[in-house]
């Protein structure tokens, strides 16, 4: 349910305060009725909105937005335990989206929203095999059967993992970076296959998916993809 003058500024009727001067004139009718009085509620579905006689309908346009995404926060749109969402960081945009596929409360990183619903299960289902990239930061060092260990699959929750390419970019003061792309999207599975081989994650980020890169998004800013990024997940 929306506001109809809400509604009207949403399909692009005018603004919002031309909106109400519009609805103020006897000039909308929601489901034959007129309406002058403000703060009548509409169904977007469902409820046939004109505007002199004219119906008037939000396009349904398909948005893709990618997220960097800060620790802390869960990727759901809303919470029970009323911890922040990611969708708190995308409250400037008009459109209802959507995640696509999951990043734990402590990672960071590249996460899609859209309201492509398809899209949304081409990249999330397992079938597709889609590359993640992560940079994880992990305690301990990791020699070379190790590195082999985790590249040709270790057994998480009763399953080995597909092969994955692994490779150490550095060293921290607790440990060691490493940057890991896997194919799967388990639950925590790059967390659990550094824990199967003795390490902990100290810090997680995703910075590729689908041949996407979160380049120097900075943390907690999202932008559209553009027309070329889209037509790659496609
Ligand atoms: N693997 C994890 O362990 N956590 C994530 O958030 C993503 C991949």
């Amino acid at each position: 349910m929306v506001r109809l003058q809400k509604y009207l500024a949403d399909c692009g009727v005018a603004s919002r305060r031309g909106s109400e001067e519009i609805i103020r004139s006897g000039r909308v009718r929601v489901n034959g009725e007129t309406v002058t009085e403000m703060g009548v509620k509409i169904d977007e579905d469902n409820d046939l909105v004109m505007v002199d006689d004219i119906p008037v309908r939000i396009e349904k346009k398909l948005v893709y937005i990618m997220l960097n995404k800060p620790a802390g926060f869960v990727t759901t749109v809303s919470d029970d335990k009323g911890r922040d969402t990611v969708m708190d960081l995308v409250t400037d945009i008009p459109i209802r989206l959507y995640p696509v596929g999951r990043l734990d409360y402590d990672t960071e990183g590249l996460l899609l929203l859209t309201n492509d619903g398809e899209l949304t299960y081409n990249i999330t289902h397992p079938k597709n095999n889609i590359p993640k990239t992560y940079v994880a930061e992990v305690t301990g060092n990791i020699n070379m059967e190790t590195l082999t260990r985790l590249r040709n699959g270790v057994v998480i929750d009763g399953i080995r993992t597909s092969p994955a390419k692994v490779e150490v970019i550095g060293a921290t003061q607790l440990g060691t970076k490493l940057e890991i792309t896997i194919h799967e999207g388990r639950n925590r599975q790059v967390r659990k296959m550094f824990e199967s081989v003795g390490c902990i994650v100290k810090r997680l980020k995703r910075t590729k998916e689908a041949g996407l890169n979160l380049g120097h998004l900075p943390l907690g800013r999202w932008r559209k993809l553009s027309e070329s990024e889209v037509n790659m997940l496609k």
